[in-house]
């Protein structure tokens, strides 16, 4: 048998770990394997710390957001949003599984034409385009979501110089209940803008108005915002076919399900408390089936789903570099990854495992992450075994903003590795190299 290793005892508050209701979190399970492929052995081989996404977990994920949609409402379309995880392998198995894209930056709309998107299945939303993405946009027949009037009248004027029919749609922020309100994107539908801007684009002679759009905030658990933003987006479509006997084609729910992590300060864990995707769907499909319109014109319903499809599909793996007492006697655990790669360690309270079976004995500590700056806190407060230098962990959730959110600061980012439906391994993204970082920088000759 392996000699103990001596800790240094503590005087400690009873700590009988962190109790609700349901009694005392299990975060001290061991997680061995990912898709049957060990820990170990993913990190021996991609080196540490790794991120690992899970293509059979993110094909799940779409064909029964899909599922229960369609149940509901025959007419519904997905589109990844590419933000959210922009690598191109990650947006290729959603495009396998019938996704449009949806992007938000000139970079982004390139991005998906280079993974194979017709421009017309490309929706283009976002405050920045350049006239030549306006442009690009445009003659590839993809549908350019409007955020303002600025946007709006550099279209107009673009469309009649170059004799364009873009097809557009509007982006509608409103009141659903939830604050603070989201109304820095599109146009207000209370005060009359959304309406206004409609009628400009109904009376313009190149817009062709196809859709109606909004995406009223992210991480959303109130499932009547989307009751209130449909209806609304309804009234809108149901006012142009009344007026201008003009029936939108689509509207546009956005994203903004939340995933099953669990937010900083919840009392209960997310996958207690966050609303499913079936309560969602019924929220949204009461409405449009209800609301008045003929069979036939009924709009398709677009969902531009993010978070809610791939954050738990991501993990990230790393290792403990040290351990030490902080000045107050609290356990401080100091891991190879920080805010550098776990972007989201500032909104959630992910879940952590270490990735073997270790004593029983475990304590409250901080995870510091390696960067030089105060800030870097994975957790402030977690209950975990012992862990040594050199011990794995496994942070489970983080499939979601944390591969296009991350930094590049004082260290390289890591290897991204997909495990595919068989588990195999891939790497779909190679750790950066200094040569990598460095390609861009040049030196004046009077500092060679
Ligand atoms: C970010 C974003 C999404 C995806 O949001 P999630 O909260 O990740 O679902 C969808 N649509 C637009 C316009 C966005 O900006």
């Amino acid at each position: 048998m392996e000699k103990q290793r001596y800790e240094r005892p503590v005087i400690l508050k009873m700590n009988t770990g962190l109790m609700n209701k349901f009694g005392t979190k299990t975060e001290n399970e061991p997680v061995t394997h990912i898709e049957s492929v060990p820990v170990k052995s993913l990190l021996s081989e991609y080196g540490s710390p790794l991120f690992v996404i899970s293509e059979k977990q993110i094909r799940r994920n779409m064909q029964n957001a899909k599922r229960i949609f369609k149940t509901r409402y025959p007419k519904v379309r997905f589109a990844w949003s590419y933000k959210t995880n922009y690598m191109n392998a990650v947006c290729r198995i959603f495009h396998q599984e019938g996704s449009w894209a949806e992007v938000v930056s000139g970079f982004e709309y390139q991005k998906a034409l280079g993974n194979g998107v017709p421009g017309e299945k490309i929706i283009f939303n976002g405050p920045d385009k350049t006239d030549e993405d306006l442009i690009a946009a445009a003659k590839n027949n993809s549908l350019i979501h409007i955020d303002h009037y600025d946007e709006l009248y550099s279209l107009i004027r673009l469309s009649e110089e170059l004799d364009l029919h873009p097809r557009v749609a509007i982006r509608v922020n409103m009141d659903t209940g939830i604050y603070p309100k989201w109304d820095r994107f599109g146009f207000n539908f209370e005060n009359g803008q959304a309406w206004n801007a409609l009628t400009r684009i109904l009376n313009s002679k190149n817009l062709d108005l196809v859709g109606l759009h909004c995406h009223i905030g992210t991480f959303m658990l109130s499932t009547n915002a989307y009751a209130t933003a449909t209806r609304n987006l309804c009234e809108l479509a149901w006012a142009a076919k009344e007026r201008y006997n003009k029936m939108v084609e689509y509207i546009d729910l956005g994203g903004g399900f939340p995933s099953t992590n669990t937010l900083k300060g919840a009392y209960l864990p997310g996958t207690d408390t966050v609303p499913s995707i079936d309560q969602f769907a019924d929220a949204i499909t009461d409405v449009v089936l209800t609301y008045g319109f003929r069979q036939e014109e009924m709009p398709t319903l677009v969902l531009e789903s993010g978070r809610a499809l791939i954050d738990d599909a991501g993990y990230l793996l790393g290792t403990v570099l040290a351990t030490k007492r902080l000045s107050d006697g609290r356990r401080a655990t100091v891991l190879d990854f920080g805010l550098n790669s776990l972007f989201t360690s500032l909104w959630y309270e992910h879940k952590i495992s270490p990735a073997k079976q270790h004593g029983s004995q475990t304590e409250e500590m901080v995870l510091f992450g390696p960067l030089c700056m105060n800030i870097d806190v994975v957790r402030e407060s977690v209950v975990l075994p012992l862990l040594e230098k050199g011990d794995q962990l496994v942070v489970h959730k983080v499939g979601a903003y944390n591969m296009t959110q991350w930094m590049q600061f004082i260290t390289m980012r890591p290897n991204i590795v997909l495990i595919d439906k068989d588990n195999n391994t891939h790497i779909i993204r190679k750790a950066e190299t200094l040569e990598y970082i460095e390609q861009l920088e040049q030196i004046p000759d009077h500092l060679k």
